[in-house]
């Protein structure tokens, strides 16, 4: 008789296998047994083996959390004794969680602040993802500064390839496979994951660009395929970002798009056309209004299978469909959660204690994914830690897009407010358009040498635009 699918944890950093789901990012179809992975697999996150696996059902429960059903493994002495209580933790060692714990220490050069990575915590600047191949970076050189030199730096204790599995917030503790981590402020910096294609039954592994390390898989893989048919999923930022990336580094490109247009919910229509036609005109082969409905792999070649009958062969595919803010560990403590976490203009959760900010929090219903916005969060959040009222006052994005062909500076109107495009100018080298509502400036899109206008346009605030929305 079948047993029922179970989870094995990773009692190193707390990664979660589920036989159900399997792992298809490293190789694992759904319903692949944990006992019929081969012995030399090894944890996705920190590279242990098998052996230091545990079913999580069967997992030895050790003090700090038994009363909220936690389970902390056993085995090594508890690490809670070493942390202090007044500590600021993070949990998330992105650009975000960096930032916070920089804005902490320039105030409080004594304050205790614990750094939570579930990878090493290495600084580097997350946009460069998109178009760093062309320049000839690889993962490696992306990195600004090395975790440790950097919590070193800065003072701070940083805990590496952890992950957080819960927040006790009774006993204002973080749980992790190895211990609870006593907090007295927390900040949830967990980002966003990719969001993934649907697909009946099993599908190859795609690659998604999101973090460092899907960065260094992705370079492991077309590194030996220099020159070959790179297939991207979703022409929005990072998808046509990445498309001319690897055109110019000599790839062949595919990119499909579900919509008409490339970057369709960004720019105005006249725009999107043109970026699609630069696109085209760099050697892109752009496909609009394609629906994927299988694919298939033999050996290195993968087979798309459109909807409408077509067939792509490509050697590699990437799945850019946009990102979801990763909400799990505040949604399981109880903490309201929409698109994102939901925060106040302190930027504090629903528990005063508990901060977020970043990909994963949400402000007056919007996330806002962009580094600007969470520079200016980790200031709010930095102060609100030490004492000072900071409130935070979200400005309109200003997303400068990557793509050399049509070098564009967007800031999109708020999401659901309706305003009209309209050309204010077109010049032989760029364009400018407007999108207002109510005679109010909502939006903008340049393009061009008409970029460099950005500067003097101010679009109305935003809790203005939001109220006419
Ligand atoms: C390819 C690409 C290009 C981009 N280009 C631009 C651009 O040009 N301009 C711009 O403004 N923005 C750009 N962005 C967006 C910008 O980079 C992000 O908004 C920003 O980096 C998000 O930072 P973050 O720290 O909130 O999230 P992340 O960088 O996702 O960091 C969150 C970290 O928390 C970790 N984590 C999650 N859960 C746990 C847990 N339970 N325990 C421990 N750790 C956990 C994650 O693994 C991750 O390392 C781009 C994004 C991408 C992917």
């Amino acid at each position: 008789m079948e047993t029922e699918f179970q989870r094995f944890i990773c009692l190193v950093c707390g990664y979660i296998y589920d036989e159900a789901k399997g792992d298809l990012e490293h190789g694992l179809a759904p319903g692949t047994r944990f006992e019929d992975i081969p012995d030399d697999w090894h944890c996705p996150d920190c590279h242990v083996t098998k052996a230091d696996f545990v079913a999580v059902k069967d997992m030895p429960v050790r003090g700090v959390s038994t009363d909220t059903g936690a389970r902390v493994p056993a085995g090594g002495p508890s690490q809670e004794a070493s942390f202090q209580d007044n500590a600021v933790v993070i949990i998330g060692a992105g650009m975000a969680g960096w930032a916070v714990a920089e804005g902490v220490r320039a105030r409080d050069p004594e304050r205790p602040i614990v750094l939570l990575a579930n990878d090493g915590g290495d600084y580097y600047i997350k946009p460069q993802l998109s178009n760093g191949y062309a320049k000839g970076m690889d993962a490696a050189t992306m990195v600004r500064e090395s975790g440790v030199a950097r919590a070193e730096r800065l003072g701070i204790r940083l805990l590496t390839f952890i992950r957080a599995l819960e927040i006790d917030r009774d006993r204002c503790r973080v749980i992790t496979p190895r211990g609870g981590i006593p907090y007295e402020s927390l900040v949830l910096a967990t980002g966003a994951q990719p969001r993934r294609l649907a697909f009946l039954g099993s599908a190859p592994p795609l690659y998604v660009v999101n973090e460092l390390r899907d960065y260094r898989r992705l370079r492991q893989s077309i590194d030996v395929q220099l020159g070959g048919t790179v297939a991207i999923v979703g022409a929005g930022l990072v998808g046509c970002e990445l498309a001319e990336d690897l055109r110019t580094g000599g790839f062949s490109v595919v990119l499909l798009e579900q919509a008409r247009r490339p970057l369709e919910r960004l720019l105005p229509e006249p725009l999107a056309e043109e970026l699609a036609d630069r696109l085209r005109a760099s050697g892109i082969t752009f496909l609009p209004e394609s629906r994927i409905e299988g694919i298939e792999a033999d050996g290195s070649r993968h087979s798309l299978q459109l909807a409408d009958g077509a067939r792509i062969e490509a050697d590699i595919v990437i799945s850019a469909l946009g990102i979801q803010p990763r909400v799990e560990l505040a949604r399981a403590a109880g903490l309201p959660c929409g698109q994102g976490v939901m925060v106040n203009g302190q930027l504090r959760t629903r528990d005063p204690g508990i901060f977020a900010l970043g990909d994963c929090a949400e402000y007056g219903g919007q996330v806002m994914p962009f580094v600007f916005a969470l520079r200016a969060q980790a200031e709010v959040i930095s102060a609100q830690l030490c004492g000072e009222d900071l409130q935070y006052d979200p400005q309109s994005p200003v997303v400068v897009v990557k793509t050399p062909s049509l070098p564009l500076t967007v800031c999109p109107p708020p999401a659901g407010c309706s305003g009209v495009w309209q050309l204010i100018e077109a010049g032989s080298d760029g364009s400018h358009f407007e999108c207002r509502r109510q005679g109010e400036l909502v939006g903008y899109a340049l393009s061009g040498s008409m970029t460099a206008r950005a500067r003097s346009l101010e679009t109305a605030p935003l809790t203005r635009q939001k109220a006419v929305a």
